[in-house]
């Protein structure tokens, strides 16, 4: 059988064997969070706390300013002891920062009230998500009530089960684990979005998943083996894979009808909607050569990376690099004191031995980085126009539509970082724009 996929991409070593057989296993709950008032794609939200507060597992600390925007829950039950700045490192600058101190053995909620959702309208689940601060989970944190609040008609839902970073598996154990979470989720998305089609999408080298999936499948969700293949998972290249729709250049995937949500955030869903559980914890993987024993753990929201590694076993190894997220899009950290986020999928802990040399040599025009890009890009061209500080012609040859996955710095043998300067340069092309 043909499998589904699209025209491009890499294939990296997967390295899911280190962590794949790996149960989810609950991380204790931290002395301390570290909470980043950024935790998602748009404004940051408006505090409600102050220092010295008292605030209890779940309680909403911090709400949307304005549309794009997420609540904050605490993740802990405990007093918020300081509100600070810290490193951001998606931000690339220090930033607005609350740590909250555990106070109290229990673990005492301040929950929701759960919702029927099969009684509910749209409005009032979509609502729900709002209140409980859900991200998209996957990495990009965009605020899932916008996600699901789409200003066009949707006819089909795809639930990203991809995981096509090498190393991350907690997507994979999800679905074996969490399976009927995960049914219930993707049941309240499709009610929301009032689509009666949704397609599971796994990659093949997760054949359990695939079969476990399979026994929950019918009354209009479905299950697509896609070929293993990165980046399997971004939103475009996943549509096209499963339903050979191309969302146009600068366009949505509302522009062909979808809506793209990850397995995570649909277990994220079902708790908020029938639970009543806020987002302040979530799945991740610890792995990567350079910790000794990796896993798949659920942890809260704002707890240390360093206290997560200790986990896992602690170092293994002359580690070069930690990196948070997968190693072909996550961000390497400076240093472990790092709190996780909403959008941290894992943290890869990577050796010298694995990351080899970084020394990059000149560009050899030897074509590989194009034919490996799954948006039809040049991106031995777009970096040379960025390094130039063409910025215009890097758009018109097609910067914008760049979706950052690293295949081309992946595939280049000349070790050249082009996605470092291909977001430098959307930032500065942007930032002109505005007239900063
Ligand atoms: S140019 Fe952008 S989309 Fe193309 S391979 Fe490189 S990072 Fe991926
Ligand atoms: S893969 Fe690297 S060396 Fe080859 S054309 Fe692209 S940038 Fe140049």
């Amino acid at each position: 059988m043909k499998l589904l996929t699209f025209k491009g991409g890499v294939h990296p070593p997967e390295k899911k064997e280190l962590s794949k057989d790996s149960p989810l296993e609950n991380f204790k709950i931290p002395e301390k969070v570290y909470l980043y008032l950024v935790q998602s794609a748009g404004a940051p939200p408006k505090l409600l706390v102050e220092k010295g507060q008292e605030v209890k597992t779940g309680q909403k600390i911090a709400e949307t300013s304005s549309i794009i925007s997420s609540n904050l829950h605490s993740p802990i039950t405990g007093v918020v002891e300081d509100i600070t700045k810290m490193f951001h490192p998606i931000l690339g600058a220090p930033s607005d920062l609350l740590i909250i101190k555990r106070t109290d053995e229990k673990d005492e909620w301040d929950l929701l009230d759960s919702i029927d959702f099969e009684k509910a309208d749209s409005k009032n689940l979509v609502e729900r998500i709002k209140e409980a601060g859900i991200v998209g989970l996957g990495g990009a944190a965009f605020p899932t009530h916008v996600k699901l609040s789409p200003p066009k008609e949707i006819d089909t839902l795809i639930i990203n089960g991809a995981e096509c970073e090498p190393y991350l598996t907690v997507d994979h154990r999800l679905m074996l684990e969490r399976t009927e979470d995960l049914i219930t989720g993707i049941r309240i998305i499709m009610k929301i979005l009032k689509v009666k089609r949704a397609i599971i999408g796994v990659e093949t080298n997760k054949r359990d998943a695939i079969d476990t999936l399979n026994r929950f499948a019918g009354n209009g969700i479905e299950i697509a083996p896609l070929k293993t293949k990165y980046p399997q998972g971004a939103e475009k290249q996943l549509i096209k894979a499963i339903l050979n729709r191309e969302v146009p250049s600068g366009g949505l995937p509302m522009d062909v009808k979808v809506v793209v949500q990850n397995v995570g955030t649909a277990i994220a869903i079902k708790e908020a909607v029938v639970d009543g559980k806020p987002l302040i914890e979530r799945g991740l993987t610890i792995t990567g050569e350079g910790v000794k024993t990796p896993k798949n753990i659920v942890a809260r929201i704002g707890t240390p990376i360093e206290e997560l590694i200790e986990f896992a076993g602690g170092y293994n190894g002359t580690v070069e690099k930690v990196i948070l997220g997968g190693p072909m899009m996550g961000i390497a950290v400076p240093n472990t004191s790092i709190p996780t986020m909403k959008g941290t999928s894992g943290i890869v802990v990577l050796t010298r031995e694995v990351t080899g040399s970084l020394y990059t040599r000149n560009c050899i025009r030897c074509g590989r980085c194009i034919e490996a890009c799954p948006m039809n890009l040049r991106p031995n061209v777009l970096y040379k126009l960025v390094k130039m500080k063409r910025y215009d012609d890097a758009v018109n040859e097609g910067l914008l539509d760049c979706i950052e996955c690293g295949s081309c710095a992946y595939i280049c043998p000349s070790k050249i970082d082009h996605v470092r300067h291909l977001k430098l340069g959307k930032k500065v092309y942007r930032a002109l724009r505005r007239g900063k």
